[in-house]
């Protein structure tokens, strides 16, 4: 409620309380349980975040909206709840539009809220401060798009985002709020009669009984069963079922990246380290809250068995059948979906033949010991190997299963995915669906906010440019993040020649550990694993912000890591 003080309620002479557009908009967001706001402020938001600021919702401050916005996704994943982004109008708005469309990709919830300009000027195209027609923009990059035209409409056009972002399968909402809107005085009784709480925002979803039987019964029937497990599994927070269904039938497992630690990774059940083979070879796979997209090879031969069949649990009954013929859909919530296959399984009726899990476990055993001649090689070496870095790392975090791990990169990614186990679920956060760069320091800001644990950002030195700035916000609310930089001064490698005088387009060169002590921050500069793991010891002891730039050798790593196969084919470019 506005104060009578205030000019706009003198403006209008009313006779009783007033409220306006931003008042209501931030009792909404109080009043779903919206206890963090990630933006950037500017005309005609920055009251919205000042008032939420007072009214005890934390505002986290970013230096570039998409920032801000994979930070609200990240906190989507993280608290199952839609994270929400503030965004100014066009550009502001456009920067963020990029994590809306990522977290839709990725299954997020989350609501990128933007102010936007005049309606009487920019559907007349006339020219306003930053015109755009946003709503139309945000459209095809997300789950929904919706425009609040009335204040008395504001608590309705919250619920509607969050109603839609959480439930079914989570993803991005926009609300669109002109600028005229937040500004519009109502009286404060019928702005309070606007609002309204959630009821049950992601109501669960039952599967068809006979459907579970029918997904039983082809496990119970299979020669070489496998569960892979994804992100969707992480997010559905079922990890006691899943664990219970997993180790009493004894089907083997590979987690997808972001499901790593739903069963701690050096589970005795998982095929993690014998993954093409398993792939290769299951005749029946469920597939648990991953999807058969080009993570997982469309689930096409040769990376599959041509003849597998597949059991497809997951809440959106249209992702059946989108790559591959799905045997036995399960369409439901995992964690409904995990109690019914629970309950319906007679015991003993799902088993693993002893041979499928000898096959497994002699190939693991020789993948562990092919790999474990890598990293003793790379453990010494000098110049410092990305595999010399990660195994530094690896045993510290090892000691600190807490903290969370962000992860991006080319090389940082694929090497740091497989080095680094992780022992609790949703730990791990990375490049996702779309493999982008970009992600980390907004995926870490929110981790450390939502969580109060510490984090470690594991980013290749490109990858870390896209989101570097928000060193600054990490500063300046002190929050417990150390982002270890894996520099070897290039996109995949930084030994290109310079050609006519220029640097080669995949050569960058920085110390990024300067770059955090202009902020306030602690850096360092370590040359040896030795100094990777004391540094990193150090900054999480510290519990403050901290970067380690970790000196590469510039010729260590692969054009685009293990996705080279991606790059168009045509005439070799040698530089
Ligand atoms: P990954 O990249 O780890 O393989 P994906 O993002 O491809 O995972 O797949 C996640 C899937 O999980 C999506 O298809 C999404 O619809 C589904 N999903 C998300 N939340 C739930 C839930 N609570 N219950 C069931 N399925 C879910």
């Amino acid at each position: 409620m506005i104060e009578a003080s205030l000019p706009d309620a003198a403006d209008v002479g009313a006779p009783e309380a007033v409220t306006d557009g931003i008042h209501l908009l931030v009792d909404a967001l109080r009043l779903n349980d919206i206890r963090n706001i990630y933006g950037v402020v500017g005309i005609p938001i920055t009251d919205v975040a000042r008032l939420a600021q007072a009214s005890g919702i934390r505002f986290i401050g970013f230096r570039h909206e998409s920032d801000a916005g994979h930070a609200a996704a990240a906190a989507g994943f993280l608290t199952q709840y839609p994270g929400i982004c503030l965004t100014v109008s066009a550009p502001g708005f456009l920067n963020g539009l990029v994590a809306l469309a990522n977290a839709t990709t990725n299954c997020f919830p989350m609501v990128q809220i933007s102010g936007s300009s005049e309606r009487h000027l920019v559907d007349l195209q006339r020219g306003d401060y930053e015109e755009m027609d946003q709503l139309a923009a945000a459209r095809p990059f997300c789950k929904a798009a919706y425009r609040v035209q009335r204040a008395e409409d504001i608590g309705r056009g919250l619920a509607r985002a969050l109603r839609t972002a959480a439930s079914g399968r989570p993803g991005g909402v926009y609300l669109d709020i002109p600028a005229a809107v937040l500004g519009e005085v109502i009286p404060a009784s019928q702005g309070a009669a606007s609002l309204w709480k959630l009821v049950d925002p992601a109501p669960r979803q039952l599967p068809d009984p006979a459907a579970v039987d029918r997904a039983i019964e082809l496990l119970a029937g299979a020669e070489r069963p496998l569960v892979v497990l994804g992100k969707g599994a992480a997010y559905a927070r079922a990890d006691e079922q899943i664990r219970e269904f997993v180790e009493s039938t004894g089907l083997p497992y590979i987690p997808m990246s972001m499901a790593k630690g739903l069963l701690p990774d050096d589970h005795p059940q998982s095929a993690a380290t014998t993954r093409s083979q398993a792939l290769k070879r299951a005749d029946v796979v469920l597939l648990l809250g991953a999807r058969l997209n080009w993570l997982l090879g469309h689930g096409d031969s040769p990376q599959w068995n041509a003849s597998a069949k597949f059991v497809q649990v997951d809440i959106a009954a249209t992702e059946m059948d989108s790559n591959q013929p799905i045997a036995a859909p399960l369409v439901g919530d995992i964690g409904s979906v995990m109690n019914a296959l629970l309950e319906r399984a007679k015991p003993g009726q799902i088993t693993v033949p002893t041979l499928w899990r000898e096959e497994l476990s002699t190939r693991s055993a020789q993948n562990i010991a092919k790999m474990a001649v890598r990293l003793e090689a790379a453990a010494t070496a000098l110049p410092m190997k990305f595999l010399g870095a990660l195994q530094a790392i690896r045993n510290v975090l090892a000691d600190n299963p807490q903290a969370y791990v962000v992860n991006e990169g080319a090389n940082a990614l694929d090497l740091a995915r497989n080095t680094i186990g992780m022992q609790v679920p949703r730990h791990r956060l990375d490049s996702g669906t779309w493999g982008v760069m970009g992600i980390g320091m907004g995926y870490a800001i929110a981790a450390a906010v939502e969580t109060g644990d510490p984090v470690v950002a594991i980013e290749g030195d490109s990858a870390f440019g896209f989101s570097g700035m928000e060193i600054e916000a990490i500063c300046r609310y002190n929050l417990s993040i150390v982002t270890v930089v894996l520099n070897n001064s290039g996109v995949y490698k930084g030994d290109a020649p310079a050609v006519g005088g220029d640097p080669a387009p995949t050569v960058l060169r920085a110390r990024h550990e300067v770059m955090i002590t202009a902020f306030g921050g602690k850096g360092y500069r370590a040359t040896t694993p030795d100094e990777v793991a004391s540094a990193l010891r150090e900054a999480l002891a510290a519990r403050a912000p901290a970067l380690i730039d970790c000196i590469i050798d510039p010729s260590d790593g692969t054009k685009s890591g293990n996705i080279a196969h991606l790059n168009p084919k045509g005439i070799t470019v040698q530089h």
